[in-house]
């Protein structure tokens, strides 16, 4: 049975890549009807940050990522921290030694040769000295005390791994360095604790980034010195921020974080990010808007690509806004309360009203509070603003408009919505205009903006029957 992993170093924030590759492992295991273990990967401890680990506990709460196994649930084959692992990987290395796929290492940490491919092509690789190094010389540095690492030992040949995406890959064990599996701290690697582990934990498909896919021989070699079944590798091209750079926290790209701090939607990211380097097939090929339960019916690791993804902003956007309408009133009213209490700080104006205007018409929550800030304050706006071409309007159009309106308005008795509309239409009849040629100078005035979220009516009914009066006596002086 299929058995996935998520194994996030606690680095700092879930960026896209990371998110998109925790979101496949789990639709792997999720459509196969696996297990998905969520595994911290924290021997760098050089590299640790703090609070990162309760980042990705976070995130993949939210995102509804849930793990069958792991630190905080257990399960059959923990601890799922490396760190809690540490004293399980000496004797792996000790294996490999023994069957010489591996060697102590004496040197000091910077004593790393370039060693020349020919044709120019220059590697910086540890040049292998340690591993001539007679049983002698092993046993006095031993007695010495002097620290060592342990390094795999490349043999010489070529290697060739499978990945599901990228086929059959070849190289030839030149390029390949002795790598450090245990580091003089006692730690295994990364590169070391993933193939362990992996094994350890019955992981069937390893899903990475493309970034390790040049070290992938170096696992194979390993899996093969054990005699060991190597799992499915598949490695997911990088996302990028355009054409040629990937996206990185360091250079300002959003991590997921950012993207929900700037009103995107989880349900949103989490669809549009799923596109990102995978399609559907058959008669869902060209389905956009998926639940996560709808991928992971979808999902197939054939529809993985191998091409790198562009990262589009104005395609989330219109992920995020297809996803905003179709919430329900109340849900969308209880997500955009805040951000329209952000601008509208009267207590006397309805946050649901001024939500129901808004639902169809906002791409982020965040672009909310300047939406409906009029709401607050009018703005101060010019006469120019009267001016309507479709509407049939100038300033002197506006202002013979606004003489009848107020009047009429006036004289509402129980100012609601439809009394407002009624009586804006049946003045239009009076005196004989189109609607818009009333509508428009009554909405410029009750909001002194020229884009506004709902029309006069509704503006006018949320302002309520004073301030809309106040208003409208504020744009005919
Ligand atoms: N700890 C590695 C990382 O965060 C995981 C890579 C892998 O999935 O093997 O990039």
């Amino acid at each position: 049975t299929v058995r996935t992993r998520f194994a996030p170093s606690p680095t700092g924030y879930m960026h896209v890549g990371n998110l998109r590759t925790a979101l496949y492992t789990w639709l792997i295991a999720r459509n196969a009807g696996g297990t998905f273990i969520l595994r911290i990967e924290d021997t760098d401890q050089v590299r640790l940050i703090e609070d990162a680990t309760a980042i990705i506990y976070k995130t993949m709460a939210e995102c509804g990522l849930t793990h069958d196994e792991g630190p905080d649930v257990g399960g059959p084959v923990g601890p799922y921290v490396q760190t809690d692992r540490r004293d399980l990987y000496g004797k792996f290395a000790e294996l490999l030694i023994e069957r010489g796929h591996a060697y102590r290492c004496f040197c000091d940490k910077d004593d790393v040769a370039e060693v020349d491919l020919g044709d120019g092509v220059a590697i910086h690789k540890y040049d292998g000295r340690c591993s001539r190094l007679s049983a002698e010389e092993i046993q006095a540095n031993l007695t010495a005390g002097k620290p060592y690492v342990i390094r795999q030992k490349i043999p010489t040949g070529t290697t060739t791994f499978h990945d599901v995406t990228f086929g059959d890959i070849t190289v030839d064990n030149d390029t390949l360095d002795d790598q450090v599996l245990m580091k003089r701290d006692g730690l295994p690697t990364y590169n070391f604790a993933n193939v362990i582990d992996d094994h350890l934990m019955g992981i069937t498909h390893v899903v990475r980034g493309s970034e390790y896919l040049s070290s992938a021989p170096k696992y194979n070699l390993l899996y093969e010195a054990y005699g060991w079944d190597i799992p499915a590798y598949v490695h997911c091209s990088p996302v990028m921020r355009d054409a040629t750079h990937k996206m990185s926290k360091r250079h300002g790209d959003p991590s997921y974080e950012d993207l929900i701090a700037q009103g995107y939607l989880t349900d949103a990211v989490l669809n549009y990010v799923a596109l990102l380097g995978w399609s559907p097939k058959g008669d869902q090929a060209e389905q956009e808007i998926f639940s996560l339960e709808e991928l992971a019916k979808a999902f197939d690791i054939a529809g993985i690509s191998k091409s790198p993804a562009i990262f589009d902003t104005a395609k989330l956007d219109f992920f995020n806004a297809t996803y905003l309408r179709n919430m329900t009133p109340e849900a969308f009213a209880a997500k955009a309360e805040p951000y329209i209490r952000q601008s509208v700080k009267n207590p006397a104006i309805s946050v649901g009203e001024i939500a129901a205007l808004l639902q169809a018409r906002c791409e982020k929550l965040t672009d909310i509070p300047e939406k409906v800030d009029f709401f607050d304050a009018l703005p101060d706006y010019g006469i120019d603003f009267y001016t309507n071409k479709k509407s049939k309007t100038n300033p002197e159009v506006c202002a013979t408009m606004l003489k009848a309106a107020i009047p009429a308005l006036e004289a509402i008795e129980t100012w609601t919505n439809e009394a407002v509309h009624d009586t804006l239409m049946g003045l239009a009849t009076t005196l004989e205009v189109k609607n818009a040629t009333l509508l428009w100078p009554v909405r410029i005035a009750a909001a002194g903006k020229m884009v506004t979220p709902g029309g006069a009516t509704e503006i006018c009914h949320i302002l309520g029957k004073e301030e809309t009066l106040r208003r409208l006596n504020v744009g005919l002086a």
